[in-house]
């Protein structure tokens, strides 16, 4: 149906996250009727910002700068550490301005379903980061999920022996929820995570 070029781009938008075929089809027929600037300035930004963003090597969070903006501000409380899953957490979570510790971003969750193991995801890293006394407690923001909790229980088990506290974020009915549609999961969370009133 289409020419070999056009199909090699549609196959390409189709690689993307969240991308179905006709998606893929609409854009790459945009990028067929634009102006050729814009297939020049979009190839150029995603090997730009393939070159230029890197992973900081302390808590692998996304950086142009290593270590890391939030690494290497100083006023940052050093002695806390959020984990969280993936680096979209930590921008969630420093929009809140509430948290002024650092992070390490684990780049997934143990998933024996999906042959995911401890040794996929930075939970070494996370422990050599331990090796240093000024940490004092480790947050677990992982997601509330099977896979997420899995992976909380799993740190939790290897940091307590060290003598490092050791938290979980309280996960409860969202803003505007409603306990009749709340999945299980959810609901034994926040009956957890309940605190005196
Ligand atoms: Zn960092």
């Amino acid at each position: 149906m289409y020419s070999d070029t056009v199909t090699k781009l549609i196959n390409q938008f189709e690689r993307l996250p969240g991308i179905g075929h006709k998606t893929a089809v609409r854009l790459a027929f945009y990028i067929l009727e634009s102006p050729p600037q814009v297939a020049e300035e979009m190839s150029k930004v995603l090997v730009e910002a393939k070159q230029n963003v890197k992973f900081c090597s302390t808590c692998f969070n996304l950086t142009e700068k290593d270590p890391c903006e939030i690494c290497s501000d100083k006023k940052r409380d050093e002695s806390v550490i959020c984990v969280v899953e993936n680096v979209k957490d930590v921008i969630a979570m420093e929009k809140t301005h509430e948290y002024r510790g650092t992070y390490h971003v684990l780049h997934g969750s143990i998933s024996p379903m999906n042959n995911i193991t401890a040794g996929d995801i930075k939970i070494k890293e996370l422990l050599q980061r331990l090796a240093d006394d000024k940490i004092k407690e480790v947050i677990l923001a992982t997601n509330p999920t099977v896979e997420g909790e899995a992976t909380a229980m799993y740190i939790s088990r290897l940091i307590k022996p060290l003598g490092i506290s050791v938290t979980r974020i309280a996960h409860g009915i969202p803003v505007g929820g409603d306990l009749e549609y709340t999945d299980e999961i959810t609901l034994i969370k926040a009956l957890e995570g309940r605190r005196e009133m």
